[in-house]
């Protein structure tokens, strides 16, 4: 029997309007495993009331900084407290290792940490303005009820990139988790209330897209939009949100190069390549999905990239030994699999992988998967696969390193393998990523800003960057002098 469970809206445990449940199936086991309330519009409304009013009357964004910096901090040691079982969550829903899933569900504190500590330092600051008979200020206030979505590869973190600054902010929240992943955060709604956050600060409606996703985005109630997931999702996400004009901040797909030169530390960087295409199945939006590899070193490091690739243990994700597990569902299967047809189709030279290890029947486990011979102009060197897909692709020298690089819709990372300093710096200045990373792969803090350039999405999370984006600014003019002055003219 699957777990029945609710929504929480307001404080409270409530189900959909329509009364109506779906399944969230365990990927691994094929099975489903709780049962989710499947909101609609109706519940939408009533989600957004709650925050709307916790926004405009309840305590929560009058309260003093420190005040809440309390309650953030009371949620961070619970999450310490329920880091396992999150993980275990997390895993049910999406099939990622448990290792991972429990690795992000113990860094959630230090994200609610991070922002419970800047959330008494928000206030203003005084300007120096050439109008010396004023008194100038901004304050920077709360944007107000932030609508909030999010994808399965990543439920909790994401979550926290966007719900601990805003807390911290002062604003309320509506978060509508994938439908693929939503028991985490109606977990994590229960542990909410626990530390004390006020009801309707933070509210959790759960279903898909266009009937939960598309009515929040769209609601005139909503203040500012803050989204997760695909770029075709991303574009539909904005263009609902411009009906009311609410800022939207969009975090989308990516295709990001892993760059590595001759003169690379070869074993560390076929350490960071696997990292970035094998970790999670190649189910994250960093992926380093395209491997771009000097000539001089290509074969060495594709012998030992595919070498790796071959040894890795698929199996239960809930298993310590396992490096890869199922993909997230069957449709996303098929979707890779697809990927990989194109592949063949196009050209591209199957080095390792391309099916279904047969030992897993008919579960939705995908081999470890390098193509080489990839021209950047194939659909699997362009389009976001989103699983344990790899391209290979040649360059010669710096130049055409980075004009490979940068020939892509996506700009959210890229990864530099070199000794060399002065290429170092040269590499990161042009190359069009919003985090690039040098001698490594796919990390990540609550302290360091966050996006992408191009199709990735704009807007910043985490770092202060991240508190930005929930913040208002208010100029404030105080006349010093008592004069009157020509009101005709623009003073
Ligand atoms: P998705 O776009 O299919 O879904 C994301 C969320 O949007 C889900 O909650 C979904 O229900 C909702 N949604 C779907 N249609 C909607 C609509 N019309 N209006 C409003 N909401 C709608 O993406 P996904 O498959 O869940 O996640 C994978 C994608 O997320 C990948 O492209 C990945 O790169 C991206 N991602 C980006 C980041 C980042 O920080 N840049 C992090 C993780 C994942």
């Amino acid at each position: 029997m699957s777990l029945p469970l609710r929504m929480f809206v307001d404080g409270c445990w409530v189900e959909a309007v329509s009364g109506r449940t779906f399944d969230s199936i365990d990927p691994y086991t094929g099975q489903p495993w709780a049962q989710v309330p499947e909101a609609g519009a109706a519940d939408v409304d009533r989600a957004v009331a709650a925050a709307r009013a916790a926004f405009d009357e309840g305590p929560w964004p009058r309260l003093a900084g420190v005040e809440r910096a309390r309650v953030i901090r009371r949620l961070a040691r619970l999450l310490e407290e329920h880091a396992e079982e999150l993980g275990v969550i997390e895993v049910r829903d999406n099939g990622k290792l448990l290792r991972e899933m429990a690795g992000q569900a113990a860094l959630l504190p230090e994200f609610y940490d991070y922002f419970a500590g800047a959330a008494d330092k928000i206030g203003g600051e005084v300007l120096d303005s050439a109008k010396s008979n004023f008194f100038v200020y901004q304050l920077f206030e709360p944007v107000g009820v932030v609508g909030a979505i999010t994808p399965w590869n990543s439920p909790l973190l994401l979550t926290a990139f966007k719900l601990a600054p805003a807390l911290a902010a002062g604003c309320c929240f509506v978060h509508k988790p994938s439908e693929h992943t939503s028991v985490s955060a109606l977990r994590f709604a229960e542990i909410t209330a626990e530390a004390g956050v006020p009801d309707g600060v933070y509210n959790v409606v759960t279903g898909d897209g266009p009937n939960v996703g598309e009515p929040l985005v769209s609601h005139p109630g909503v203040d500012k939009v803050s989204f997760t997931g695909s770029v075709a999702t991303g574009i539909r996400v904005s263009k609902a949100a411009a009906e009311h004009l609410a800022p939207v901040s969009l975090e989308l797909g990516g295709k990001s190069p892993n760059i590595v030169f001759a003169d690379a530390d070869l074993e560390a960087a076929a350490n960071g390549v696997v990292a970035g295409i094998f970790a999670a199945c190649g189910q994250t939006c960093i992926a380093g999905s395209r491997l771009l590899v000097e000539r001089p070193v290509h074969d060495e490091l594709v012998e030992r990239v595919v070498g790796r690739a071959r040894d890795i243990i698929l199996g239960n994700p809930m298993d310590p030994a396992t490096e890869m597990g199922p993909l997230a569902y069957a449709a996303h299967w098929d979707k890779v699999m697809g990927y990989i047809d194109i592949g063949v189709a196009e050209g591209a030279e199957l080095a390792t992988g391309g099916r279904r290890p047969e030992r897993f029947g008919d579960g939705l486990f995908v081999a470890p998967t390098v193509f080489c011979g990839v021209d950047n102009s194939m659909r699997i060197a362009r389009e976001e696969i989103f699983g344990p897909v790899l391209s290979v692709i040649p360059f010669e020298g710096e130049a055409e390193a980075l004009s490979i690089a940068n020939d892509s819709p996506f700009g959210l990372a890229a990864g530099v393998w070199t000794r060399d300093v002065q290429r170092v710096h040269r590499m990161v200045r042009w190359l069009q990523a919003g985090t690039v990373w040098v001698n490594s792969y796919r990390t990540l803090n609550y302290d360091v800003p966050f996006g992408g350039y191009k199709m990735s999405g704009h807007g910043r999370e985490n770092g202060l960057d991240g508190l930005r984006e929930f913040l208002h600014t208010k100029s404030v003019w105080v006349e010093m002098s008592g004069a009157t002055r020509d009101p005709f003219k623009l003073g």
